[in-house]
Formats: structure tokens, C-alpha cells, sequence
């Protein structure tokens, strides 16, 4: 039987995508068109509009029209929307996840994973519905006696662009709009060209909402032109960007003459830190599932580099050989089927020739090729695991974005320290451990912006983002939303002298 998604592409009644600015659902104004092609199959999925520069520049200037009155809305009336998009994302989950499978191919049994789900989409409008009466300031006591009363206020940044990668676009749509909502900005938003239909999708539910013309708006198209157009723009006041860290990058050159804001989420080589008091299947099946299950490793804070105590060194190799069988791949839309190809012909051969080099680097134990029979069309590579890979190796420092595990033995916990820490990067980290000092020691110690303790996962009420090159700010509960807001000091002079 040959693999097909046009069946369920067709149940779903996908039709072409269009463009969403100002209130109206329109198409680029040149009339190009992006063709997505499904990363299993190669098959042909669907169009979808792409947004001119003079699109991008009609749909800031609509937000920035709109900023006024929004900024104006009661915190009730805002909050109520908000929860209206959530209960609307539950109401058509089961659609929404479909979508994102004809989107990026994540196996439909991974959609219900938590944090890649509709359900997650839905909970994170859910938790800033909350948050709309809660952006407070504070009263400040003064140095100078009491001729003056100070305080501090909270209020919107402006017109937010909101760009986001394939990978898990109903979570990162949830993750920009939501926020940027809630804290009274208006929003542009960009998916990613490979992934754009669950977006479109959820777009549609946004405006059904009752969300006032030019508040969100929403553009489709390649990175290169509509990103950049919509980065470069000068009314654009923050951009909220999640992606690669060269793509970062950009975002920073591009707003950086304007002092525009800007909030990065990026890449990531996160170490996984394993002592050996642990059970050496369980840890080999965590380690290999990162990278093997659901994306194949095509995950920001897939813990990639695997820092293995010497004693148990040798086992854990071994057994996580083993576990790379367990990947199975087929049809995403096939409840068996539990991982993913890659998303897109760049990508394989980026990751074929990461296997390359770590042919020269380390001892490959398994994996390194890739399926055959009715898998060839699609982007598939086998689950993959190199063992003794020095820490400085391009496999151990770079961010492969694959299923490729990189393993190496550490002397004792210092050593274990200096290596998680030996790393541009700096977005997740993890030990596995029942010792709770060292658990908490090794957590204290490692430089990156979230930790795991024998098990990792993320929260809409858990900031999220990195240290050094894996970003700038964060997603999630407080610290998030106020990366969407500026901060004003006022201050009352009470006295009759006004200095
Ligand atoms: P990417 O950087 O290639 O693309 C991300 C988005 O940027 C897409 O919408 C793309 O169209 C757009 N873009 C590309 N060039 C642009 C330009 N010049 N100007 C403006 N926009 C442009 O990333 P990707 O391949 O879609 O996603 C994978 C990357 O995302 C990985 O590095 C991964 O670690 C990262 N990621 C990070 C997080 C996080 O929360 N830290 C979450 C998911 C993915």
C-alpha cells in the first residue's frame, strides 16, 4: 500500500488559504501562491496566498490604526474574547490537529501530546484571558521626603509582529496572539511557509471570535520576502520572533535602527545529564525517544546531547542502540505511526550531512540511513545515535534539528557541569537522578533557561526562553506577557513647589 494524505486532505475540505488584513479575507495583492508540499509523501497538499510587501504594509498599518481603541477596551470586555478563541479552539480540535499533520506530518497519535496540541493552544488563551486585570504597577516609596508620589504602570508596547517556525504552529500562534491580546497590543502574525494551514485555520477562529478589524491581522508567505517585509517595517514596535538563531539574527539587524523591540526564541543543544543511580532502560528509552518519537528531534529543546556517567556508560549506549528501533514510520495520519519525517528537502540534507561528519567525529551505533519502500518519497532518516563524540564536535555543538543523538562520558559531577555548560546555546537542560542534592545542585549550576528533573515538559504558565545564543525574553506566565508591555513611571508632586 503506497502512503497518502490527499484522502484526509480532502475530508478536511482544505481550501486555497487567503490572507486576513483589516477585517477582510483577501489574496496577495500580486497573486503568487505557495504550494505546500506534504513532507511524507512529496504530494502536493494545498495553496495558500503570498503576502507583497504592500500586503505586509496594509496589514501594519491597519494594526497601528486599530491600537487606539483597542488599548481603550475594558480588561473584562478583552478577557472574555480571549476565552471566546479558547473554548472556539476546543470546540475544533480535533480539526486543528489534523491540520497541523497535513501541515508538518507529526504523527496524529503526538498530537495529543500536551504541548504540541489544540488542547495547549486552547489552555495558553485560557491563561491570559487571566492575566488582563492583573498587569499591575506598583507605588514607590520616594528618597526625597514626601513632596512627590510615584508609581509605576503597565501599558501595551504597540503594534506586535508575531513570526513563527513549523514546527508547533497551533502552540506558537497560542504563544504570540494570546499574549500580545491580552497585554492590548495589535498583532500581525506570519506562520511559517511550511506550515500554515492550522494557522489560517486557527486565524479564521480568532476573527470568528469577535476579534475588531485591524486588531489581528494575518499574512502568509516565504521568509525571505513577507518576514522580512513585516521585520523591516517601521510601524512595527516589537517583533515576537520564534525560530532558527541565523533567522534571529536578522530580527535584530532589522530593528535594531529603530530601537524596535524585540523577544527571540531560538535553537538549542540541550544536554541531558545522566548519574548512575538511574534504570538504564528508562533513561535509554527517554534519551532515544527524544529525538525518535513524534517530530524525530525536530524539537527546540530535544535534549540532543546525552552526558553519560563513565560507570554507566557503556549500558546506556547499548541499550539506547537498541531503542532506536522502536521508531515507527507510515502514514502521520495512522494512530501506529509514531514519528515523522523531516520537514522538507533542505532539511534531509542538512541532516544527511550532519551524519556525515559525525562519521568522522564519533562512533556511530545506530541508525545513519534512511528508510526505503514507500517511505523513499518522504523525508524520512532513521533514528541515529553517535557514541564518544568529544563535546567541541560540530555534532555535539551545533543544533541539527534531526533525529540524531549525540552520547559522551563524564568523570564525575563537576565534569558533567563544565560540559552541559560548554555550549553557545543555552535553552533546556535535564539530569536524571533520584539523588535530590545533586538534582538540585546540577540544576542551580547549568546555564540555560529551563531544567528538567527526570522528565522535561513545558507549561502556559511556566516562562519559557534562553540563555545566551537560544534567545532573548520569555513565554509564559508574568515574564511573558510583560514582554509585551512598556513600562511608565509616574510621578505626583503633592506640594505647592513642583520641584
Ligand atoms: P526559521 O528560522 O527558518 O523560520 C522561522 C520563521 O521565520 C518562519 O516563519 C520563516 O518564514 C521566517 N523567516 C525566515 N527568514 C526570515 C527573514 N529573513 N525575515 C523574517 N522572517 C523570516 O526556523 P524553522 O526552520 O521554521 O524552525 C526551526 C527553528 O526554530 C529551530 O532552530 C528551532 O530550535 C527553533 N524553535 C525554537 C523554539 C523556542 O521556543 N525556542 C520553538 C520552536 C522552534
Amino acid at each position: 500500500m503506497s502512503l497518502s494524505v490527499l484522502a484526509e486532505r480532502d475530508k478536511l475540505g482544505l481550501a486555497d488559504g487567503r490572507l486576513y488584513i483589516d477585517g477582510e479575507w483577501v489574496d496577495g495583492s500580486d497573486g503568487d501562491t505557495w504550494t505546500h508540499v506534504h513532507p511524507a509523501t512529496g504530494e502536493e497538499i494545498g495553496k495558500f496566498a503570498v503576502a507583497s510587501a504592500g500586503d505586509v504594509d496594509r496589514a501594519v498599518n491597519a494594526a497601528h490604526r486599530a491600537f487606539d481603541e483597542w488599548a481603550t477596551w475594558k480588561a473584562r470586555d478583552r478577557g472574555r474574547l480571549l476565552r471566546r478563541i479558547g473554548e472556539s479552539i476546543l470546540d475544533h480540535q480535533d480539526e486543528l490537529n489534523r491540520l497541523q499533520t497535513l501541515d508538518n506530518s507529526l504523527p496524529l497519535s503526538f498530537g495529543a501530546i500536551y504541548q504540541l496540541s489544540a488542547q495547549m493552544a486552547a489552555d495558553i488563551f485560557d491563561h491570559h484571558a487571566g492575566w488582563v486585570d492583573k498587569l499591575t504597577g506598583e507605588t514607590l516609596p520616594t528618597y526625597t521626603g514626601a513632596e512627590f508620589f510615584f508609581m509605576t504602570l503597565r501599558q501595551p508596547v504597540g503594534v506586535v509582529a508575531a513570526i513563527i517556525p513549523w514546527n508547533a504552529p497551533l502552540m506558537l500562534f497560542a504563544n504570540k496572539v494570546a499574549p500580545a491580546l491580552a497585554a492590548g497590543c495589535t498583532v500581525v502574525l506570519k506562520p511559517s511557509e511550511y506550515a500554515s494551514f492550522a494557522a489560517i485555520r486557527l486565524a479564521q477562529l480568532v476573527e470568528e471570535a469577535g476579534t475588531p478589524p485591524g486588531v489581528f491581522n494575518f499574512v502568509t508567505g516565504e521568509g525571505a520576502a513577507t518576514g522580512q517585509a513585516l521585520i523591516d517595517h517601521p510601524r512595527v514596535d516589537k517583533v515576537t520572533f520564534t525560530g532558527s538563531r541565523a533567522v534571529g539574527t536578522r530580527v535584530l539587524h532589522a530593528t535594531a535602527d529603530r530601537i524596535g523591540r524585540a523577544s527571540l526564541e531560538l535553537g538549542g543543544k540541550s544536554p541531558s545529564i545522566v548519574f548512575p543511580d538511574v534504570d538504564i532502560d528508562a533513561t535509554a528509552m527517554l534519551s532515544m525517544g527524544m529525538v525518535s518519537m513524534g517530530l524525530s528531534g525536530q524539537g527546540c529543546v530535544c535534549h540532543t546531547r546525552v552526558l553519560v556517567h563513565e560507570k554507566i556508560y557503556d549500558d546506556l549506549v547499548n541499550k539506547t542502540a537498541e531503542m532506536a528501533g522502536m521508531a515507527t514510520f507510515g502514514d502521520p495520519f495512522d494512530p501506529a505511526t509514531t514519528s515523522a519525517p523531516l520537514i522538507n528537502a533542505r532539511q534531509l540534507e542538512r541532516v544527511l550531512g550532519y551524519i556525515d561528519k559525525g562519521k568522522s567525529e564519533g562512533r556511530l551505533v545506530a541508525g545513519g540511513d534512511r528508510p526505503g519502500g514507500d517511505l523513499a518519497a518522504g523525508n524520512f532518516v532513521n533514528p541515529t545515535l553517535f557514541a564518544d563524540v568529544p563535546n567541541t564536535a560540530s555534532i555535539a555543538q551545533e543544533e541539527i534539528f534531526g533525529p540524531v543523538l549525540a552520547m559522551l562520558p563524564f568523570k564525575d559531577e563537576a565534569d558533567a557541569i563544565r560540559l552541559a555548560n560548554e555550549t553557545s546555546y543555552g535553552l533546556g537542560a535535564s539530569v536524571q537522578t533520584n539523588d535530590i542534592k545533586r538534582a538540585l545542585r546540577v540544576a542551580k549550576a547549568v546555564r540555560s533557561g529551563s531544567f528538567g528533573v527526570n522528565g522535561y515538559t513545558v507549561m502556559p504558565n511556566a516562562p519559557f526562553g534562553g540563555f545566551q545564543q537560544s534567545g532573548l525574553g520569555r513565554e509564559g506566565g508574568r515574564a511573558g506577557i510583560e514582554e509585551f508591555t512598556e513600562l511608565k513611571t509616574v510621578c505626583i508632586a503633592l506640594g505647592d513647589s513642583p520641584v
